[in-house]
């Protein structure tokens, strides 16, 4: 790190270079020194990144500031003590190369960085799910799933390769994981790298196979997993299980493990976010009269009091019997309750001579006036239409 040139001189421009002086000396740069147009030229590519390097800091406004005040020393340590860190670039060389290469070299660099698949990777998230009851959801439930899942094989510890042997570097591309090939372009001859077909790369080539794991260092085993799902959860939420998905790649940690909660429909209990919908049924007595009345709710069953005159489908509120929160097991919601007035379908002759009997009472009428009362409305209505019709 110590013999790095300074930014302004890889460049050739002054301290008080502008913007667009410090882009076109880099443009010339590039132009010059592109590994595109100078295939296994080395001293070339160097020069070339150390160009970009010294681009990319200057032309963050951010940066160079940090490199003005603190030289080299403002980017060491941030990337692992490990030289610069092109992650973030594509931009820029989209932005430079975007006019000067065109689509003659499938993506320039930027495609490039982002075809170098030899570092670790982390594994796939494997994703599964899990039925639970209403009530299960509600206070929470400690399931246990069977999944396949891939282990490192015991045989062979994961390289792939037959016990007693191991993996040789793949000669195509000696253990980069990457081949270059050239291609005809207005350039010249321009390079394209891809990742190595004949070890698909990963840099190395397996001559005798481990028997286990037929090569690929792994094996699946049926395993049972406990699952802490949470209270409160709903219906499509997904628990998730740290490093209990696929395998990473090179060294990679393993991906996670995404459980998918399906919570069954209950039969009276409806759900929605932490309220819960249910209808109960009172006598036309207790509606009129008032009274107490048995309410399930998810706690078991409650005594309500009716007050006297409810109406048909009245909705009431009881709090906290609702669904808790899954971030805080005490903070419920409400259970909204819909009384229905339930209307007698058979009766005997006494019920219904004493209905009868009350029926009068209320209303101190017969049939027939009630009969003519309704004619008279309809009348009125009629007229009202008519009425309506001449305007
Ligand atoms: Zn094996
Ligand atoms: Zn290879």
């Amino acid at each position: 790190m110590a013999d790095k040139r300074d930014y302004y001189e890889v460049l050739g421009v002054s301290r008080g270079a502008s913007d667009s002086e410090i882009k076109s000396a880099y443009r010339k740069l590039a132009k010059k020194y592109h590994p595109d147009i100078n295939p296994g030229d080395k001293d070339a590519e160097l020069k070339f990144k150390e160009a970009s390097e010294a681009y990319a800091v200057l032309s963050d406004t951010e940066k160079r500031q940090q490199y003005d005040q603190f030289g080299h020393a403002a980017f060491e340590g941030g990337s692992g003590g490990g030289g610069f860190d092109f992650s973030g670039m594509d931009d820029i060389f989209g932005d430079i190369f975007g006019d000067i290469f065109g689509g003659f070299s499938g993506g320039g660099f930027g495609g490039r960085s982002r075809a170098q698949s030899n570092g670790p990777m982390k594994g796939q998230n494997v994703r599964t799910s899990v039925r639970i009851t209403f009530e299960e959801a509600c206070f929470g439930v400690e399931k246990e799933i069977d999944i396949t899942l891939k282990e490192e094989c015991p045989s062979c510890h994961g390289t792939g390769a037959k016990p007693g042997t191991s993996p040789e570097t793949c000669s195509k591309c000696g253990g980069k994981g990457q081949v270059v090939f050239t291609q005809q372009s207005l350039f010249g001859m321009v390079r394209n790298v891809q990742s190595c077909p004949d070890c698909r790369g990963t840099g190395k080539i397996i001559k005798s196979k481990c028997p286990e794991c037929s090569g690929s260092g792994y094996v699946s085993k049926r395993k049972k997993i406990s699952v802490s799902i949470p209270a409160g959860i709903d219906n499509g939420q997904c628990v998730r299980i740290r490093d209990k998905g696929e395998p990473g790649i090179n060294g990679g940690g393993r991906g996670d493990l995404l459980v998918e909660v399906i919570v069954s429909r209950h039969p009276i209990f409806q759900r929605q976010d932490r309220d819960i919908y249910s209808t109960s049924p009172i006598t036309f007595a207790q509606a009129a009269l008032g009274g107490d009345v048995r309410i399930k709710t998810i706690d078991g069953e409650v005594i309500y009091t009716v007050k006297p005159g409810t109406q048909n489908d009245t909705r009431v509120r009881l709090r906290n019997k609702g669904v808790p929160s899954l971030r805080n097991k005490q903070v419920r919601g409400d259970h909204y309750v819909t009384l229905v007035v339930e209307v007698p379908t058979q009766m005997t002759q006494e019920q219904k001579d004493l209905l009868l009997q009350f029926d009068k009472a209320m209303n101190g009428n017969d049939d027939i006036s009630t009969e003519d009362k309704s004619e008279e409305k309809s009348e009125e209505n009629t007229k009202k239409k008519k009425h309506r019709w001449k305007k």
